[in-house]
Protein backbone atom coordinates (compact mmCIF):
# COMPACT_ATOMS: atom_id res chain seq x y z
CA UNK A 1 0.00 0.00 0.00
CA UNK A 2 1.45 3.27 -0.56
CA UNK A 3 0.70 7.10 0.31
CA UNK A 4 3.38 8.95 -1.31
CA UNK A 5 2.80 12.19 -3.41
CA UNK A 6 3.84 10.80 -6.97
CA UNK A 7 4.83 7.51 -5.10
CA UNK A 8 5.74 4.24 -7.05
CA UNK A 9 6.09 0.79 -5.57
CA UNK A 10 7.75 -2.52 -6.86
CA UNK A 11 6.16 -4.41 -4.26
CA UNK A 12 5.18 -7.99 -5.54
CA UNK A 13 1.71 -10.24 -4.88
CA UNK A 14 0.65 -13.70 -4.89
CA UNK A 15 -1.46 -14.41 -8.62
CA UNK A 16 -5.25 -14.07 -7.30
CA UNK A 17 -7.16 -17.16 -7.79
CA UNK A 18 -10.91 -16.94 -9.05
CA UNK A 19 -13.76 -19.12 -7.95
CA UNK A 20 -16.09 -18.57 -10.86
CA UNK A 21 -16.16 -19.30 -14.84
CA UNK A 22 -17.00 -15.47 -15.69
CA UNK A 23 -14.89 -13.16 -17.74
CA UNK A 24 -13.30 -10.16 -16.20
CA UNK A 25 -13.73 -6.45 -16.38
CA UNK A 26 -10.59 -4.69 -16.40
CA UNK A 27 -11.46 -1.75 -14.42
CA UNK A 28 -13.50 0.83 -12.91
CA UNK A 29 -12.82 4.80 -13.50
CA UNK A 30 -14.14 8.15 -11.42
CA UNK A 31 -13.05 11.86 -12.43
CA UNK A 32 -14.63 14.37 -9.83
CA UNK A 33 -14.80 18.22 -10.20
CA UNK A 34 -16.64 19.48 -7.65
CA UNK A 35 -15.39 23.29 -6.15
CA UNK A 36 -16.07 23.64 -2.21
CA UNK A 37 -16.42 19.55 -1.78
CA UNK A 38 -13.67 17.34 -0.99
CA UNK A 39 -13.58 15.09 -4.22
CA UNK A 40 -11.25 12.55 -2.95
CA UNK A 41 -14.36 11.52 -0.31
CA UNK A 42 -16.73 11.57 -3.22
CA UNK A 43 -14.57 9.40 -5.49
CA UNK A 44 -14.24 6.85 -2.64
CA UNK A 45 -17.75 6.27 -2.84
CA UNK A 46 -18.10 6.38 -6.75
CA UNK A 47 -15.28 3.74 -6.82
CA UNK A 48 -16.86 1.38 -4.18
CA UNK A 49 -19.99 1.89 -5.76
CA UNK A 50 -17.60 0.48 -8.70
CA UNK A 51 -16.25 -2.44 -6.63
CA UNK A 52 -17.05 -4.85 -9.13
CA UNK A 53 -15.27 -4.03 -12.00
CA UNK A 54 -11.76 -4.69 -10.31
CA UNK A 55 -11.19 -5.99 -6.52
CA UNK A 56 -7.40 -6.24 -7.09
CA UNK A 57 -6.51 -2.70 -6.22
CA UNK A 58 -7.99 0.62 -5.72
CA UNK A 59 -6.85 4.14 -5.87
CA UNK A 60 -7.88 7.68 -5.70
CA UNK A 61 -5.15 11.36 -6.61
CA UNK A 62 -6.69 14.44 -5.77
CA UNK A 63 -5.07 18.01 -6.20
CA UNK A 64 -4.76 21.31 -3.98
CA UNK A 65 -2.73 24.13 -5.25
CA UNK A 66 -1.16 22.59 -7.49
CA UNK A 67 -0.14 19.83 -5.87
CA UNK A 68 -0.94 16.20 -5.92
CA UNK A 69 -1.92 13.58 -3.14
CA UNK A 70 -2.58 9.68 -4.28
CA UNK A 71 -3.25 6.73 -1.86
CA UNK A 72 -3.66 3.25 -3.11
CA UNK A 73 -2.98 -0.03 -2.27
CA UNK A 74 -4.37 -3.70 -2.77
CA UNK A 75 -7.09 -5.22 -2.12
CA UNK A 76 -10.89 -3.74 -2.08
CA UNK A 77 -11.93 -0.04 -1.64
CA UNK A 78 -12.85 -0.63 1.64
CA UNK A 79 -9.75 -2.23 2.64
CA UNK A 80 -7.04 0.14 0.85
CA UNK A 81 -9.42 3.39 2.45
CA UNK A 82 -9.57 4.93 5.82
CA UNK A 83 -10.93 8.19 7.27
CA UNK A 84 -6.66 8.91 7.99
CA UNK A 85 -5.07 8.47 4.57
CA UNK A 86 -8.40 9.99 2.71
CA UNK A 87 -8.38 12.98 4.91
CA UNK A 88 -5.05 13.59 3.33
CA UNK A 89 -6.08 13.91 0.24
CA UNK A 90 -6.98 17.32 -0.18
CA UNK A 91 -8.88 19.45 -2.85
CA UNK A 92 -11.72 19.48 -5.05
CA UNK A 93 -10.52 17.70 -7.91
CA UNK A 94 -9.66 14.14 -8.04
CA UNK A 95 -9.31 10.63 -10.04
CA UNK A 96 -9.99 7.08 -8.47
CA UNK A 97 -9.55 3.84 -10.35
CA UNK A 98 -10.40 -0.06 -9.14
CA UNK A 99 -8.14 -2.49 -11.34
CA UNK A 100 -8.16 -5.85 -12.37
CA UNK A 101 -5.43 -6.60 -14.37
CA UNK A 102 -4.93 -7.72 -17.58
CA UNK A 103 -1.80 -5.57 -19.41
CA UNK A 104 0.99 -5.79 -17.10
CA UNK A 105 -0.05 -7.91 -13.75
CA UNK A 106 -1.19 -7.43 -10.67
CA UNK A 107 1.51 -5.97 -8.72
CA UNK A 108 1.23 -2.90 -6.92
CA UNK A 109 3.73 -0.62 -9.66
CA UNK A 110 1.00 -1.28 -11.69
CA UNK A 111 -2.35 0.09 -9.31
CA UNK A 112 -3.65 3.16 -10.50
CA UNK A 113 -3.98 6.27 -11.05
CA UNK A 114 -0.42 6.39 -12.03
CA UNK A 115 0.63 9.96 -11.05
CA UNK A 116 3.81 12.21 -12.68
CA UNK A 117 5.06 15.32 -12.23
CA UNK A 118 5.68 17.79 -15.06
CA UNK A 119 6.65 21.10 -16.25
CA UNK A 120 2.51 21.97 -16.27
CA UNK A 121 2.11 20.69 -13.04
CA UNK A 122 1.06 16.84 -11.41
CA UNK A 123 -0.90 14.68 -13.91
CA UNK A 124 -2.39 11.39 -13.26
CA UNK A 125 -4.37 8.78 -15.37
CA UNK A 126 -6.84 6.07 -14.27
CA UNK A 127 -7.62 3.53 -17.20
CA UNK A 128 -10.16 1.21 -18.23
CA UNK A 129 -9.45 -0.72 -21.35
CA UNK A 130 -6.50 -2.36 -22.80
CA UNK A 131 -4.04 -0.90 -25.82
CA UNK A 132 -3.86 -3.58 -28.31
CA UNK A 133 -0.86 -1.33 -30.01
CA UNK A 134 0.83 -0.70 -26.41
CA UNK A 135 3.69 -2.73 -26.64
CA UNK A 136 4.73 -0.43 -29.99
CA UNK A 137 4.09 2.47 -28.17
CA UNK A 138 6.10 1.15 -25.34
CA UNK A 139 9.35 0.26 -28.11
CA UNK A 140 8.53 4.25 -29.26
CA UNK A 141 9.29 5.69 -25.71
CA UNK A 142 12.10 3.53 -24.95
CA UNK A 143 14.18 4.74 -28.23
CA UNK A 144 12.83 8.28 -27.57
CA UNK A 145 14.94 7.85 -24.35
CA UNK A 146 11.69 7.88 -21.71
CA UNK A 147 12.02 5.39 -18.46
CA UNK A 148 9.06 3.46 -17.76
CA UNK A 149 8.87 2.14 -14.45
CA UNK A 150 5.62 -0.33 -14.85
CA UNK A 151 4.42 -2.63 -17.22
CA UNK A 152 0.93 -2.07 -17.41
CA UNK A 153 -0.29 0.33 -21.05
CA UNK A 154 -1.40 3.13 -18.41
CA UNK A 155 2.21 4.03 -18.01
CA UNK A 156 1.95 4.74 -21.81
CA UNK A 157 -0.63 7.11 -21.70
CA UNK A 158 0.71 8.49 -19.17
CA UNK A 159 4.25 9.41 -20.31
CA UNK A 160 2.53 10.23 -24.11
CA UNK A 161 0.29 12.81 -22.98
CA UNK A 162 3.68 14.05 -20.51
CA UNK A 163 5.48 14.19 -23.75
CA UNK A 164 3.40 15.17 -26.31
CA UNK A 165 3.44 19.21 -25.78
CA UNK A 166 0.53 21.48 -25.87
CA UNK A 167 -2.40 22.29 -23.96
CA UNK A 168 -4.01 19.19 -22.34
CA UNK A 169 -6.56 18.66 -24.93
CA UNK A 170 -4.33 18.74 -27.69
CA UNK A 171 -1.78 16.60 -26.11
CA UNK A 172 -5.12 14.25 -25.35
CA UNK A 173 -6.34 14.42 -29.52
CA UNK A 174 -2.85 13.29 -30.07
CA UNK A 175 -3.24 10.24 -27.87
CA UNK A 176 -6.62 9.25 -29.45
CA UNK A 177 -5.19 9.40 -33.06
CA UNK A 178 -2.33 6.67 -32.06
CA UNK A 179 -3.99 4.67 -28.91
CA UNK A 180 -5.65 1.72 -30.77
CA UNK A 181 -8.18 -0.61 -28.12
CA UNK A 182 -10.37 0.08 -25.70
CA UNK A 183 -9.66 3.13 -23.13
CA UNK A 184 -11.92 5.02 -20.67
CA UNK A 185 -9.73 7.56 -19.25
CA UNK A 186 -9.89 10.16 -16.39
CA UNK A 187 -7.27 11.97 -15.69
CA UNK A 188 -6.19 14.70 -13.49
CA UNK A 189 -4.38 17.60 -14.11
CA UNK A 190 -3.44 20.98 -11.23
CA UNK A 191 -6.92 22.52 -12.42
CA UNK A 192 -9.09 20.32 -14.41
CA UNK A 193 -10.34 16.69 -14.90
CA UNK A 194 -10.51 15.21 -18.25
CA UNK A 195 -12.47 12.32 -19.56
CA UNK A 196 -11.51 10.57 -22.89
CA UNK A 197 -14.02 7.71 -24.58
CA UNK A 198 -11.94 5.70 -27.01
CA UNK A 199 -13.51 6.23 -30.94
CA UNK A 200 -14.79 2.85 -30.60
CA UNK A 201 -16.48 3.35 -26.83
CA UNK A 202 -15.98 -0.25 -26.11
CA UNK A 203 -15.81 0.58 -22.60
CA UNK A 204 -18.53 2.82 -20.76
CA UNK A 205 -17.88 6.81 -19.42
CA UNK A 206 -21.03 9.06 -18.40
CA UNK A 207 -21.19 12.40 -17.23
CA UNK A 208 -23.12 13.42 -13.46
CA UNK A 209 -23.54 16.88 -12.47
CA UNK A 210 -23.56 17.65 -8.29
CA UNK A 211 -23.64 20.42 -6.26
CA UNK A 212 -22.12 23.41 -8.81
CA UNK A 213 -19.68 20.78 -10.07
CA UNK A 214 -19.31 17.20 -12.47
CA UNK A 215 -18.59 13.79 -12.28
CA UNK A 216 -17.15 11.08 -14.50
CA UNK A 217 -17.82 7.52 -13.69
CA UNK A 218 -17.47 4.08 -15.70
CA UNK A 219 -21.13 3.35 -14.63
CA UNK A 220 -24.41 5.43 -13.80
CA UNK A 221 -24.87 3.23 -10.57
CA UNK A 222 -22.11 5.33 -8.70
CA UNK A 223 -23.90 8.56 -9.25
CA UNK A 224 -27.08 7.74 -6.89
CA UNK A 225 -24.37 6.98 -4.14
CA UNK A 226 -22.80 10.09 -4.20
CA UNK A 227 -25.82 12.37 -5.06
CA UNK A 228 -25.09 13.17 -8.39
CA UNK A 229 -27.23 13.59 -11.10
CA UNK A 230 -26.98 11.33 -14.72
CA UNK A 231 -26.39 13.60 -17.84
CA UNK A 232 -25.18 11.88 -20.44
CA UNK A 233 -22.75 8.91 -21.41
CA UNK A 234 -19.35 10.10 -22.82
CA UNK A 235 -19.55 9.12 -26.25
CA UNK A 236 -16.77 7.31 -28.83
CA UNK A 237 -13.99 9.64 -29.61
CA UNK A 238 -15.23 12.16 -27.31
CA UNK A 239 -13.08 14.22 -24.75
CA UNK A 240 -15.18 15.92 -21.83
CA UNK A 241 -13.35 18.67 -19.80
CA UNK A 242 -14.18 19.40 -15.99
CA UNK A 243 -13.04 22.69 -14.71
CA UNK A 244 -14.10 26.22 -13.24
CA UNK A 245 -16.00 26.88 -16.66
CA UNK A 246 -17.74 24.44 -16.06
CA UNK A 247 -18.34 21.28 -18.93
CA UNK A 248 -16.58 21.62 -21.94
CA UNK A 249 -17.30 18.38 -24.07
CA UNK A 250 -15.27 17.82 -27.46
CA UNK A 251 -15.09 15.36 -30.39
CA UNK A 252 -11.47 14.32 -29.80
CA UNK A 253 -10.89 11.89 -32.39
CA UNK A 254 -13.17 11.03 -35.52
CA UNK A 255 -15.84 7.99 -34.18
CA UNK A 256 -14.82 4.86 -35.67
CA UNK A 257 -17.52 2.12 -36.18
CA UNK A 258 -19.36 1.67 -32.66
CA UNK A 259 -17.91 -1.28 -30.95
CA UNK A 260 -19.84 -1.03 -27.46
CA UNK A 261 -19.03 -4.00 -25.20
CA UNK A 262 -21.37 -6.35 -25.56
CA UNK A 263 -20.09 -8.21 -22.16
CA UNK A 264 -21.61 -5.10 -20.06
CA UNK A 265 -25.06 -5.65 -20.83
CA UNK A 266 -24.86 -9.55 -20.01
CA UNK A 267 -22.96 -9.27 -17.40
CA UNK A 268 -20.69 -6.46 -15.96
CA UNK A 269 -22.34 -4.01 -15.39
CA UNK A 270 -24.29 -3.59 -12.17
CA UNK A 271 -27.80 -4.44 -13.20
CA UNK A 272 -28.80 -0.71 -11.70
CA UNK A 273 -27.28 1.23 -14.46
CA UNK A 274 -27.65 2.48 -17.36
CA UNK A 275 -26.09 1.26 -20.73
CA UNK A 276 -27.09 3.32 -23.96
CA UNK A 277 -30.14 4.71 -22.68
CA UNK A 278 -31.02 1.65 -20.91
CA UNK A 279 -31.63 -0.02 -17.63
CA UNK A 280 -29.41 -3.16 -17.34
CA UNK A 281 -31.53 -4.81 -15.43
CA UNK A 282 -34.26 -4.75 -17.94
CA UNK A 283 -32.14 -5.61 -20.47
CA UNK A 284 -31.12 -8.74 -18.86
CA UNK A 285 -34.72 -10.18 -18.11
CA UNK A 286 -34.98 -9.57 -22.31
CA UNK A 287 -32.11 -11.89 -23.28
CA UNK A 288 -33.55 -14.77 -20.88
CA UNK A 289 -36.92 -14.08 -22.83
CA UNK A 290 -35.43 -13.91 -25.83
CA UNK A 291 -33.46 -17.35 -24.87
CA UNK A 292 -37.09 -18.82 -23.79
CA UNK A 293 -38.64 -18.17 -27.74
CA UNK A 294 -35.52 -19.47 -29.04
CA UNK A 295 -34.38 -22.80 -26.99
CA UNK A 296 -38.09 -23.84 -25.34
CA UNK A 297 -37.65 -26.82 -22.90
CA UNK A 298 -40.70 -28.51 -20.99
CA UNK A 299 -39.93 -28.57 -17.50
CA UNK A 300 -41.25 -27.94 -14.12
CA UNK A 301 -38.31 -24.99 -12.66
CA UNK A 302 -36.70 -22.38 -14.09
CA UNK A 303 -33.39 -21.76 -11.34
CA UNK A 304 -31.00 -19.13 -12.15
CA UNK A 305 -27.28 -19.37 -11.28
CA UNK A 306 -27.03 -16.31 -9.02
CA UNK A 307 -26.61 -13.79 -8.93
CA UNK A 308 -25.41 -12.72 -11.99
CA UNK A 309 -27.80 -15.24 -13.73
CA UNK A 310 -30.76 -14.16 -12.03
CA UNK A 311 -32.06 -11.69 -14.30
CA UNK A 312 -31.82 -13.57 -16.91
CA UNK A 313 -33.93 -16.63 -15.63
CA UNK A 314 -36.39 -13.78 -14.59
CA UNK A 315 -36.38 -13.35 -18.39
CA UNK A 316 -37.11 -16.61 -19.08
CA UNK A 317 -40.00 -18.00 -16.86
CA UNK A 318 -41.86 -15.03 -17.72
CA UNK A 319 -41.80 -15.92 -21.55
CA UNK A 320 -41.84 -19.59 -20.97
CA UNK A 321 -44.40 -19.20 -17.96
CA UNK A 322 -42.42 -22.02 -16.11
CA UNK A 323 -42.32 -21.07 -12.59
CA UNK A 324 -38.85 -19.27 -11.15
CA UNK A 325 -37.33 -20.48 -8.01
CA UNK A 326 -34.09 -20.45 -6.01
CA UNK A 327 -32.54 -23.87 -6.32
CA UNK A 328 -28.62 -22.61 -5.67
CA UNK A 329 -27.46 -20.60 -2.89
CA UNK A 330 -24.79 -18.64 -3.13
CA UNK A 331 -21.79 -17.75 -0.68
CA UNK A 332 -21.04 -13.88 -1.20
CA UNK A 333 -18.08 -13.81 0.59
CA UNK A 334 -16.25 -16.89 -1.78
CA UNK A 335 -14.64 -14.45 -4.17
CA UNK A 336 -11.14 -13.62 -5.86
CA UNK A 337 -8.31 -14.29 -2.94
CA UNK A 338 -4.75 -14.33 -3.10
CA UNK A 339 -4.64 -17.65 -1.01
CA UNK A 340 -3.74 -20.38 -3.67
CA UNK A 341 -5.95 -23.13 -2.25
CA UNK A 342 -4.75 -26.90 -2.85
CA UNK A 343 -6.07 -29.45 -5.41
CA UNK A 344 -8.84 -30.80 -3.33
CA UNK A 345 -10.19 -27.51 -2.68
CA UNK A 346 -8.98 -26.20 -5.75
CA UNK A 347 -11.61 -28.85 -7.15
CA UNK A 348 -14.20 -28.86 -4.36
CA UNK A 349 -14.67 -24.81 -5.78
CA UNK A 350 -17.81 -24.26 -6.54
CA UNK A 351 -18.90 -26.42 -3.46
CA UNK A 352 -17.40 -23.67 -2.04
CA UNK A 353 -19.44 -20.79 -3.57
CA UNK A 354 -22.78 -22.78 -4.19
CA UNK A 355 -25.34 -24.55 -2.12
CA UNK A 356 -28.30 -26.90 -3.72
CA UNK A 357 -32.04 -26.25 -2.20
CA UNK A 358 -33.20 -29.93 -2.31
CA UNK A 359 -36.76 -29.30 -0.80
CA UNK A 360 -37.21 -27.14 -4.21
CA UNK A 361 -35.30 -29.36 -6.32
CA UNK A 362 -36.41 -32.86 -5.67
CA UNK A 363 -38.41 -34.83 -8.55
CA UNK A 364 -38.27 -31.66 -10.62
CA UNK A 365 -37.06 -30.95 -14.43
CA UNK A 366 -34.91 -28.20 -13.67
CA UNK A 367 -33.65 -25.40 -16.05
CA UNK A 368 -30.65 -23.74 -14.96
CA UNK A 369 -30.00 -20.36 -16.99
CA UNK A 370 -26.97 -18.40 -16.53
CA UNK A 371 -25.40 -15.43 -18.24
CA UNK A 372 -22.49 -16.69 -19.90
CA UNK A 373 -20.14 -20.01 -19.80
CA UNK A 374 -16.24 -19.42 -20.49
CA UNK A 375 -14.48 -22.11 -19.88
CA UNK A 376 -16.62 -24.65 -18.55
CA UNK A 377 -15.31 -25.02 -15.63
CA UNK A 378 -18.46 -24.22 -13.02
CA UNK A 379 -21.46 -25.79 -15.36
CA UNK A 380 -20.53 -29.08 -14.83
CA UNK A 381 -20.01 -29.66 -11.26
CA UNK A 382 -23.35 -27.38 -11.03
CA UNK A 383 -25.12 -29.89 -12.83
CA UNK A 384 -23.87 -32.37 -10.42
CA UNK A 385 -25.10 -30.96 -8.37
CA UNK A 386 -28.40 -30.39 -9.08
CA UNK A 387 -29.09 -34.22 -9.73
CA UNK A 388 -27.70 -34.84 -6.40
CA UNK A 389 -30.31 -32.97 -4.75
CA UNK A 390 -32.69 -34.60 -6.87
CA UNK A 391 -33.42 -32.80 -10.47
CA UNK A 392 -35.09 -35.23 -12.68
CA UNK A 393 -33.51 -33.56 -15.59
CA UNK A 394 -31.31 -30.66 -15.64
CA UNK A 395 -31.59 -28.44 -19.16
CA UNK A 396 -29.16 -25.43 -19.42
CA UNK A 397 -29.63 -22.45 -20.92
CA UNK A 398 -27.16 -19.65 -21.51
CA UNK A 399 -28.29 -16.10 -22.17
CA UNK A 400 -25.16 -15.20 -24.62
CA UNK A 401 -24.00 -16.97 -27.52
CA UNK A 402 -21.00 -19.11 -27.19
CA UNK A 403 -17.43 -17.51 -26.55
CA UNK A 404 -15.40 -18.79 -29.18
CA UNK A 405 -12.63 -15.98 -29.24
CA UNK A 406 -11.00 -14.22 -26.63
CA UNK A 407 -10.96 -10.05 -26.08
CA UNK A 408 -7.88 -7.92 -26.89
CA UNK A 409 -9.67 -4.61 -25.33
CA UNK A 410 -9.87 -5.28 -21.89
CA UNK A 411 -11.42 -7.84 -20.83
CA UNK A 412 -9.84 -10.98 -18.98
CA UNK A 413 -11.65 -13.89 -21.10
CA UNK A 414 -9.58 -16.74 -21.74
CA UNK A 415 -6.85 -17.75 -24.25
CA UNK A 416 -8.34 -19.54 -27.37
CA UNK A 417 -7.45 -23.11 -25.91
CA UNK A 418 -9.05 -22.40 -22.76
CA UNK A 419 -12.28 -20.86 -24.14
CA UNK A 420 -14.64 -24.54 -24.07
CA UNK A 421 -16.63 -23.02 -27.11
CA UNK A 422 -13.69 -22.48 -29.20
CA UNK A 423 -12.83 -26.40 -28.82
CA UNK A 424 -16.10 -28.08 -28.53
CA UNK A 425 -19.69 -28.36 -30.48
CA UNK A 426 -22.46 -27.71 -28.57
CA UNK A 427 -23.28 -31.19 -28.53
CA UNK A 428 -20.00 -32.15 -26.98
CA UNK A 429 -20.57 -29.23 -24.15
CA UNK A 430 -23.38 -30.68 -23.26
CA UNK A 431 -22.07 -33.81 -23.19
CA UNK A 432 -18.60 -32.45 -21.27
CA UNK A 433 -21.00 -30.20 -18.47
CA UNK A 434 -23.45 -33.57 -18.34
CA UNK A 435 -26.93 -31.41 -18.87
CA UNK A 436 -29.71 -33.18 -20.67
CA UNK A 437 -30.03 -30.12 -23.11
CA UNK A 438 -27.98 -27.19 -23.54
CA UNK A 439 -28.43 -23.93 -25.73
CA UNK A 440 -26.89 -20.29 -26.30
CA UNK A 441 -28.46 -17.48 -27.41
CA UNK A 442 -28.02 -16.61 -30.81
CA UNK A 443 -26.29 -13.57 -31.71
CA UNK A 444 -29.83 -12.55 -33.54
CA UNK A 445 -31.64 -12.92 -30.31
CA UNK A 446 -29.18 -10.65 -28.53
CA UNK A 447 -28.72 -7.83 -30.21
CA UNK A 448 -33.03 -8.58 -30.57
CA UNK A 449 -32.70 -8.27 -26.64
CA UNK A 450 -30.37 -4.82 -27.01
CA UNK A 451 -32.93 -3.62 -29.47
CA UNK A 452 -29.91 -3.37 -32.01
CA UNK A 453 -28.60 -3.91 -35.40
CA UNK A 454 -25.36 -3.08 -34.60
CA UNK A 455 -23.13 -0.93 -32.35
CA UNK A 456 -21.89 -3.73 -30.56
CA UNK A 457 -18.37 -5.27 -30.55
CA UNK A 458 -19.45 -8.95 -30.00
CA UNK A 459 -15.91 -10.75 -31.24
CA UNK A 460 -15.69 -13.00 -28.43
CA UNK A 461 -18.98 -14.52 -30.22
CA UNK A 462 -18.03 -13.96 -33.62
CA UNK A 463 -14.13 -13.30 -34.34
CA UNK A 464 -14.84 -10.28 -35.83
CA UNK A 465 -12.87 -7.57 -34.40
CA UNK A 466 -13.40 -4.06 -34.70
CA UNK A 467 -9.66 -3.21 -36.37
CA UNK A 468 -8.48 -3.84 -39.86
CA UNK A 469 -8.01 -7.11 -40.54
CA UNK A 470 -4.57 -6.66 -41.71
CA UNK A 471 -3.20 -5.13 -38.64
CA UNK A 472 -5.52 -7.54 -36.75
CA UNK A 473 -3.50 -10.36 -37.70
CA UNK A 474 -0.33 -9.64 -35.85
CA UNK A 475 -2.76 -9.20 -33.08
CA UNK A 476 -3.97 -12.36 -32.24
CA UNK A 477 -2.36 -13.00 -28.86
CA UNK A 478 -3.75 -11.93 -25.82
CA UNK A 479 -2.70 -8.63 -24.22
CA UNK A 480 -0.39 -10.96 -21.73
CA UNK A 481 1.09 -13.12 -24.71
CA UNK A 482 1.90 -10.19 -26.97
CA UNK A 483 3.75 -8.18 -23.72
CA UNK A 484 5.51 -11.22 -23.21
CA UNK A 485 6.29 -11.95 -26.59
CA UNK A 486 7.94 -8.12 -26.93
CA UNK A 487 9.46 -7.83 -23.27
CA UNK A 488 9.85 -11.46 -21.88
CA UNK A 489 7.65 -10.58 -18.59
S1 LIG B 1 -14.59 -9.13 -27.45
FE1 LIG B 1 -16.41 -9.50 -26.13
S2 LIG B 1 -15.73 -8.87 -24.07
FE2 LIG B 1 -14.26 -7.98 -25.54
S3 LIG B 1 -15.01 -5.90 -25.96
FE3 LIG B 1 -15.87 -7.27 -27.53
S4 LIG B 1 -17.88 -7.89 -26.69
FE4 LIG B 1 -16.68 -7.06 -24.98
Amino acid sequence: MTHTPLGAHSESIPTMVSHDDHPHEECGVVGIYAPGQEAARLAFFAIHALQHRGQEAAGIASCKDGVAHIHKGQGLVSSVFNEDNLSTLQGHLAIGHTRYSTTGGSGIRNAQPQVIETIDGPFGVAHNGNLVNAPQLRRELLERGIGLQTSSDTEVIVQMLAGAGGDWLSRIRVLMSRAEGAFALTILTRDAVYGVRDPWGFRPLAIGEIDGGHVLVSETCAFSTIGARFVREVEPGEIVKLSDEGLHVEQGAVPKKRAFCTFEQIYFSRPDSIHVGNLVHSTRQRLGRELARESPIEADLVVPVPDSGTPHAVGFAQESGIPYTEGLIKNRYVGRTFIEPTQQLRDAGVAMKFNPLGDNLFGKRVVMVDDSIVRGTTSGPLVAMLRDAGATEVHVRVACPAITDPCYMGVDMASSEDLIAGQKSVEEIRQHIGADSLAFLSIEALMSALDADEGYCNACFTGIYPFESERFVQLRLSPKEQFAQVWGD
